[in-house]
């Protein structure tokens, strides 16, 4: 923070959470594309509505406009304008949890002031493929999450059929309305948990047994909540989950593919549900706390 002066900031962000705050002000929590997770109060925003109007929704993406303060932690929210809302499509139980447990792992997650490009494109793509708007809004095009380099998984052969299996996926079955968006929160919530991992640095090899080093290729393997990397059956923990090896080759393949390509497929709550389980259990571990927003997730 620069002395003695206001710096005002304008660019894209993510909504992530909003507490009552004195009189009529909100406290707000913004995932901000240039500038990390900035903290800020929106004045009057419980009474004044032209400012902020729908924008202070949890998961909305705006333009905001917000000034930097001398001495001062809190940011001043001057305005937001809206450039995607979660309330532009039907609100249901299983979308609002998605969404939540994307803006929730955000606020746990990213230090506050740490710019990650990649994280935002991540939480963008994810937001919007999980609303049934992954085409046609040019504001999601050009946000559009590629693969970043350097975070390849071991190229160990086993996506390769899968991967094949994908280009011969038809690509023009974008299924529409209700349905389509549940079954478009199962793989949201399994592709932004898998990517956070690794975008985090913290996703397991999945190749070979922590323990005794047995190459699990084409294997199952098996988690821990309370441990790190993966083992054979032998060596498996107290409690450990097993993840199938179709699984661990999907796990790859999600790793290769866009979220608008998988989505073309089927991905009903019951496809893969072990990986959602290990991706979701590898990122409270390192959290430190369950996420309250995958409890209507029901693994
Ligand atoms: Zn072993």
């Amino acid at each position: 923070m620069a002395q003695g002066k206001q710096i005002q900031h304008h660019g894209e962000a993510i909504v992530l959470r909003t507490w009552p705050f004195h009189e009529a002000d909100l406290l707000l929590s913004l995932f901000t594309r240039d500038e990390g997770k900035v903290k800020g109060v929106a004045r009057h925003a419980m009474r004044s509505r032209r400012r902020f109007g729908g924008a202070l929704e949890p998961a909305t993406h705006v333009r905001a406009h917000y000034t930097e303060r001398p001495k001062q932690e809190l940011v001043r929210l001057d305005s937001f304008e809206i450039l995607w809302s979660p309330l532009s499509a039907p609100i249901d139980y299983l979308r609002t949890a998605g969404l939540q447990l994307v803006v929730e792992v955000l606020e746990e997650v990213m230090p506050d002031g740490a710019v990650d490009d990649h994280v935002f494109r991540l939480a963008l793509t994810v937001l919007h493929g999980m609303s049934g708007s992954a085409h046609g809004n040019p504001e999601v095009a050009t946000a559009a999450f590629e693969r970043p380099l350097g975070v390849m998984p071991p190229d160990d052969g086993l996506g390769t059929i899968e991967a094949r299996r994908a280009s011969c996926a038809p690509r023009d079955m974008e299924p529409r309305g209700r349905e389509a968006r549940g079954v478009a929160v199962w793989l949201g919530v399994t592709y932004f948990c898998l990517w956070m991992n690794r975008l985090m640095g913290w996703m397991p090899e999945l190749g070979h047994c922590a323990v005794c080093g047995l190459d699990l290729r084409g294997e199952p393997v098996w988690w821990s909540p309370a441990g790190d990397g993966v083992t054979c059956v032998d060596d498996r923990r107290p409690g450990s989950l097993a993840l199938s090896a179709e699984s661990v080759g999907e796990s790859y393949r999600i790793a290769r593919t866009s979220l608008p390509e998988l989505r073309a497929e089927e991905w009903p709550r019951e496809r893969s549900a072990d990986l959602r389980a290990f991706a979701l259990g590898t990122l409270e571990r390192h959290m430190g706390r369950r996420l309250r927003s995958a409890v209507p997730l029901a693994r």
